[in-house]
C-alpha cells in the first residue's frame, strides 16, 4: 500500500546504496506507469519541458546512453550528450574542471558514466543539478538494477521471497553490486554464482549467498541473472580460456534445468553469446527477459528524471 506520507526526496541518484524501500517502490510504480505510455503511439508527457538533460558519458555505452536519450526527449527535456572522445577531457583537462565547465551551462540534471568507482559522486560534489549515475567502473549501476527489479516484478509480481541468481563475472560488475543492494532491500534471497577468480574479496559481506558450484547454486532459483565477462577490465589470468569458462558458467539448457521449472533468464546486455550464455538460451521465446529489460531501462530512467528534476533546485533571478 503506499505511504500518503512519502515523497522522493534525493537530489542525486549515485547508487541504490542510499536508496530505501519507499523510494525503490515509488520509482517501480512510476516506472510502471511509463511502460504504458511508451506502448502509445504518442509518447510524451511534456514533464520536463524547457529543463537541460546532459549526458557525459567517459566509458562506452549504447544502450544505456540512448537509453537515457529517448528518456529525456520523451519527457520534453532538452538532451545533450557530450562526445567525451573529442571533448577537452582529451586534451588534458581534470575531471573536475570539465564538472565546473557544464555545471556553468546551468543543467537540470546531468547522467555520468565513467571507468573508475567513485568518479560520479566527486562530480557530483561539484555540481548545482541532480547526478545520476548511469555506471562508474565496478561500482554501481542503479538504473540497471531498478530495470531488473522492474521487469521482474512485471513477470512475478511481489519480489520479496523470491531466490534470484547472479552469475559470472561479479568481480567487475557494477551490475551485480546493485543488483545485490537493491534486491536484498525488497526482501529476495540472492546468490551470487562465480569462480573463486571472479568473487570480489568483499563480497562474503554483502547479504547474498556465494556459490562457486553453478549447479548447485541454481537450485530453486525463480530468476537466473547472466552477467557479462568484462574482458576489457581484466588486467590479469582470471580464466584460463573463455571455452571454460563456458563450461563450468555458461547457462545452457543443462544447468538451467536445475533452476526451478520455468525460471526466467536475465542479462544486462551487452551479450556475449557462447561464452556466458548459449545463444538458444538467450532467444528463450517465454523464459528470457532480455528484451524487456531493455524495454524496463527506457521507462524507469523517465521515472529516475521525473524524480530528480522535481528535487533539483531551481535557481530563479530575483526580481
Ligand atoms: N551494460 C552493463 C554495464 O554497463 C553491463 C555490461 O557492460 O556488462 O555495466
Amino acid at each position: 500500500m503506499a505511504d500518503l506520507a512519502y515523497a522522493f526526496s534525493k537530489r542525486h541518484l549515485l547508487g541504490i546504496e542510499g536508496l530505501n524501500r519507499l523510494d525503490i517502490e515509488d520509482l517501480l510504480n512510476l516506472g510502471d506507469r511509463y511502460v504504458e505510455l511508451n506502448r502509445r503511439r504518442v509518447k510524451r508527457a511534456d514533464i520536463l519541458a524547457g529543463r537541460t538533460l546532459l549526458n557525459l558519458f567517459f566509458d562506452n555505452s549504447t544502450r544505456t546512453q540512448s537509453s537515457f536519450e529517448i528518456a529525456g526527449r520523451r519527457l520534453g527535456a532538452d538532451v545533450v550528450t557530450m562526445q567525451v572522445a573529442t571533448s577537452s577531457v582529451k586534451k588534458g583537462e581534470t575531471l573536475v574542471d570539465t564538472a565546473i565547465t557544464l555545471n556553468a551551462m546551468k543543467p537540470d540534471l546531468l547522467v555520468i558514466r565513467h571507468a573508475s568507482s567513485g568518479a560520479v559522486k566527486l562530480l557530483s560534489r561539484k555540481v548545482d543539478c541532480g547526478v545520476i549515475n548511469a555506471g562508474d567502473g565496478s561500482h554501481e549501476h542503479p538504473t540497471q538494477a531498478l530495470l531488473d527489479a522492474l521487469t521482474i516484478r512485471r513477470r512475478l509480481g511481489d519480489i520479496g521471497g523470491l531466490r534470484v541468481a547472479i552469475c559470472g563475472d561479479v568481480l567487475h560488475s557494477r551490475v551485480a553490486r546493485s543488483n545485490v543492494a537493491l534486491l536484498n532491500i525488497l526482501g529476495a534471497e540472492v546468490r551470487l554464482i562465480a569462480p573463486r577468480t571472479l568473487t570480489p574479496p568483499g563480497a562474503a559481506g554483502w547479504g547474498a549467498s556465494l556459490f562457486t558450484d553453478m549447479r548447485k547454486g541454481l537450485e530453486g532459483c525463480d530468476v537466473v541473472m547472466m552477467l557479462r565477462l568484462q574482458q576489457e577490465r581484466m588486467d590479469g589470468a582470471y580464466l584460463p580460456s573463455a571455452r571454460e569458462f563456458f563450461h563450468f558458467y555458461g547457462l545452457d539448457d543443462e544447468k538451467l534445468a536445475c533452476a526451478k521449472p520455468g525460471a526466467l533468464i536475465m542479462h544486462p546486455g551487452p551479450m556475449n553469446r557462447g561464452v556466458e550464455i548459449e545463444s538458444g538460451v538467450a532467444d528463450h521465446k517465454d523464459r528470457s527477459l532480455i528484451t524487456e529489460q531493455v524495454e524496463m531501462g527506457v521507462a524507469i530512467r523517465m521515472a529516475v528524471l521525473e524524480r530528480l528534476a522535481a528535487a533539483a533546485p531551481v535557481t530563479e533571478p530575483a526580481p
